[in-house]
């Protein structure tokens, strides 16, 4: 079998991240998928991903989101596109769940600009918005969203160009470790490398028993709606969270006129590794759940469905990630649980994957993602 220094098991959003800040160290880095990423049967299509930084969850996520944000500028940089739109995120919800109190203090700690907004400001100054009066906002002018599939085809090239090695179209069917090094299988060959990284997504359940970690995957579906010209284009119009009294969506401006976008948080139907996920359109609720908040909210972009997508989200219980080390074994990594917001973070977490691939101390606090908070033994312990 071939050797590397690294493997990397899954090379979406985290994995393709990983492999490159792996290369461009001169680590010999493969990288293994089972489509050809950026790809339609993951967590990472569908064109754009908010990205902001005053984030609920303490402010461990809070550096981990800047910190981010410095990544992308870089990745920017280097490879000559533009990735990160400031279009500005407003999240707005009902005055009475006290969302932003905690959110505001973390964030101007950090120095990241919010402001508080009522109802009356958002609907002046964002004509197409509806918001009742007992709603607020918090604006977050330098937040915005990320191209994706852009950002991982991006790191694809230069990952490659500073020498990582990607199979594409290949199913890992089975791992195997011991203290030295780690073997994994593959219908094309066997490879084997010192350590291993594993950031399989919505796939992680099919790893099993090799790991078995606290993750559900679950389908979501986003929709694209005809919008009145001009009032909810890039440029004039913010990315969105909206936590209304039936669940929480969140959605962004239309761009090059394909419509505003628009998708639900909470929900979803049990998805499993392997399955075609239903269709957009085959549940009952799929256009009309979305079409109902935009109503209320945003009626000038309520208008035709344009476009649709279904995708994956995968749920951990408390819904943090999970960045630590396989209980088993010292050289093996696990990444998962991203759980419907982790693509922000993909290129400072992909740095500290090489960074603990390389038994480094990772410059960012990972504390929050620890394995060890879920009770194991309760998942199928036995088999990690
Ligand atoms: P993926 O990017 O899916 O990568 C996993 C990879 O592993 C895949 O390429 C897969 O093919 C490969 N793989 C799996 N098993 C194997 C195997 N056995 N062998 C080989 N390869 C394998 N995040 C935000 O920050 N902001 C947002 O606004 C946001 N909105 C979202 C909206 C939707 C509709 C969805 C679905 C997600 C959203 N997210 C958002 C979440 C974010 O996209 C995910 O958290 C992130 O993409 C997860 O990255 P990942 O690397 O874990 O998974």
């Amino acid at each position: 079998s071939q050797t590397f220094d690294v493997i990397i098991v899954g090379a979406g959003s985290m994995g393709m991240s990983a492999g490159y800040y792996l290369a461009r160290r001169g680590v010999r880095t493969l990288m293994i998928d089972a489509f050809d990423p950026p790809h339609e049967e993951g967590s990472h299509h569908g064109d754009t991903r908010l990205i902001r930084h005053a984030y609920s969850g303490g402010a461990a996520y809070v550096a981990l989101a800047l910190e981010a944000d410095r990544s992308w500028r870089d990745l920017e940089e280097e490879s000559g596109q533009r990735l990160l739109v400031r279009s500005g995120v407003l999240n707005m919800a009902d005055r009475t769940q006290g969302r932003f109190q905690q959110r505001i203090q973390d964030a101007q700690g950090a120095g990241v600009r919010v402001e508080r907004l009522d109802a009356d400001e958002i609907n002046r100054r964002w004509p197409g918005i509806r918001l009742p009066h007992s709603y607020e906002a918090m604006y977050e002018p330098d937040a915005g969203y990320l191209h994706s599939e852009r950002c991982i085809a991006a790191y694809r090239k230069l990952a490659l160009a500073e020498g990582a090695m990607l199979l594409p179209y290949t199913r890992v069917q089975h791992i195997e470790a011991d203290g030295g090094a780690v073997r994994v299988l593959t219908r094309v060959g066997d490879f084997a490398a010192d350590r291993l990284i594993l950031t399989a997504g919505a796939w992680f359940p099919s790893l099993q028993p090799f790991v078995t970690l606290p993750i559900r995957a679950v389908r979501k579906t986003v929709g694209w709606f005809q919008s009145e010209p001009g009032l909810f284009d890039t440029g004039a119009f913010p990315g969105f969270t909206l936590a209304a009294d039936n669940g929480g969506y969140y959605g962004f401006p239309s761009i090059a006129g394909g419509g505003v976008k628009i998708g639900r948080h909470d929900g979803g139907l049990p998805w499993r590794p392997g399955e075609t996920p239903v269709p957009f359109g085959h549940c009952r609720e799929d256009e009309s759940d979305l079409r109902r908040t935009l109503e209320a909210f945003m009626p000038q972009a309520a208008g035709r469905l344009v476009s649709s997508a279904v995708c994956k989200y995968e749920l951990t219980p408390d819904e943090h990630f999970i960045i630590d080390k396989h209980p088993a074994h010292e050289n093996v990594i696990v990444a998962g649980g991203f759980s419907g917001h982790g693509f922000k973070f993909s290129s400072a977490v992909g740095k500290a994957l090489a960074e603990l691939a390389l038994g480094k101390r990772p410059s960012v606090d990972l504390g929050l993602f620890a394995l060890s908070r879920f009770d194991t033994t309760a998942i199928g312990g036995e088999n990690l």
